[in-house]
């Protein structure tokens, strides 16, 4: 029987983040994946059309990992502008060439490929020592006076804690009795890889529309990655479009911005759900990223909100740890949760709101939202508020930036 101070199931992007910042806050770590794991060279992974954007408390914590040093420039993306569109007048965007803030980064945030993030956070895991066991699924949980006991298909580990990083659809949250709240939007988020002829330059474009919000999410190599959520049925039956339908559609839907669309890969559907776990933590079990929540990706924030649930636990395990209190102490399991749970609650309730107010059943206030639109547009210094929340780190305690994490904004070019 193998002993860790911390055990993770799920080796997704919070399973992997959250693993390499507590093993280089000096505890041992395992990491147990049911997949296989990404790739064991970068340059090696597969293209992949599923991007995501994420912000700068992100990259952040990808420094104290030291995976964003891995990346290869050309497959995360750095984006400068972004310009939302809503009904036939609402416009309001952002340039980060506007904010002229001391320390503020030089972009808005970064494009990268999902499995590109997700190679490097792996990569980055085993390098500091993580003791990663991959194809490897978890079959029984047993809690003990002063361990937790792990069974999986093949080995059986002994953990002071356990965090659930297993996505949204967490085995281990059901099998602990964590209740949740869930919504099914009934929509698919299809996203593929595509060209246009008239691409703007680091710019991130979205579009409310009745049917779902439309996202063009610039790569380096002058594609763009779509994410378009539309009713399940209504999904279905684009997905089987030839690709010139689809193309013919997806131009009227940029309302002939980006010029004429190539599809250049095939779409792929995600079914989108809302889930909010009741608690999230039990005796001595706690929960992190989609295991603890799930929103609608209109504003592409799921992992960001997960990436910030890695590093309000990593601060608070490490200031158990050094003042000599189990790992599993209430006292800081609850700071950790009253920290992020709020955050998370607020924004999924912004999605449900944006959601509902497009998808027709609040479509009375859909004008109202695209004129308000228009009045944050004509007001710089809300919007560099706005801005400046948004790439507002977390604090953290001094402990954690001894350590290296840093909470300060700064440029993070890859
Ligand atoms: C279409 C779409 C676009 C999105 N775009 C963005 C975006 O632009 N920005 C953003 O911030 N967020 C975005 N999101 C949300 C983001 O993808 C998720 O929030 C994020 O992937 C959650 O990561 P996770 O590690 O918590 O869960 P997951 O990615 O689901 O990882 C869980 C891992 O646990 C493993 N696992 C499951 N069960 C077991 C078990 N019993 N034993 C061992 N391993 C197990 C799985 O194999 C998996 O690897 C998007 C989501 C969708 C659907």
């Amino acid at each position: 029987m193998e002993n860790f101070d911390v055990a993770i199931v799920g080796g997704g992007l919070i399973g992997a983040s959250l693993a390499t910042a507590l093993q280089r806050c000096g505890m041992r770590v395992v990491m147990i994946e049911a997949a296989e794991p990404v790739q064991t060279e970068l340059a090696r992974v597969e293209l992949d059309s599923r991007v995501i954007a994420i912000g700068h408390a992100a990259v952040r914590l990808m420094q104290f990992c030291n995976a964003w040093p891995l990346l290869d420039p050309a497959r995360a993306s750095a984006y400068t502008e972004m310009q939302v569109e809503a009904g036939a007048t609402g416009r309001l965007s952002f340039d980060s060439n506007d904010i002229n803030a001391d320390g503020f980064p030089d972009c808005l945030g970064y494009i990268v490929e999902n499995q590109v993030l997700l190679a490097g956070l792996q990569l980055a895991a085993e390098a500091c020592g993580v003791t990663c066991y991959y194809h490897t699924t978890v079959k029984e949980i047993l809690e003990q006076d002063n361990r937790v006991q792990v069974v999986t298909n093949d080995a059986e580990i002994t953990a002071n804690l356990l965090v659930a990083a297993d996505g949204g659809s967490s085995w281990v949250r059901e099998h602990m009795g964590i209740g949740k709240q869930q919504l099914s939007f009934d929509q698919l988020g299809l996203v593929a890889r595509i060209r246009v002829t008239q691409p703007r330059e680091k710019t991130a474009w979205q579009r409310f529309m009745e049917e779902g919000p439309l996202a063009l999410l610039p790569m380096s190599d002058g594609a763009y990655s779509i994410v378009w959520s539309m009713r399940s049925e209504c999904a279905k039956q684009t997905m089987a479009m030839p690709a010139e339908d689809f193309e013919d559609r997806l131009t009227t839907a940029t309302q002939g911005r980006f010029g004429a669309v190539e599809l250049l890969d095939k779409v792929r559907g995600f079914p989108l759900v809302s889930k909010r776990a009741d608690r999230y933590f039990s005796g001595r079990v706690v929960l992190c990223g989609d295991a603890a929540h799930q929103i609608h990706p209109l504003a592409g924030q799921g992992a960001n909100l997960g990436f910030k649930d890695v590093i309000a636990l990593t601060d608070q395990l490490l200031a158990a740890k050094q003042s000599g209190k189990d790992l599993t102490s209430p006292r800081h399991l609850r700071i950790y949760e009253r920290a992020r749970k709020a955050d998370n609650i607020i924004t999924d309730g912004l999605m449900r709101s944006l959601h509902h107010m497009f998808a027709g059943r609040m479509n009375i206030a859909a004008p109202l939202f695209a004129r308000g639109m228009g009045l944050f547009n004509a007001l710089p210094s809300v919007k560099h508020w706005l801005v400046g929340h948004a790439v507002d780190s977390e604090p953290v305690s001094d402990q954690l930036q001894v350590l290296g994490y840093s909470p300060n904004p700064d440029s993070g070019r890859v």
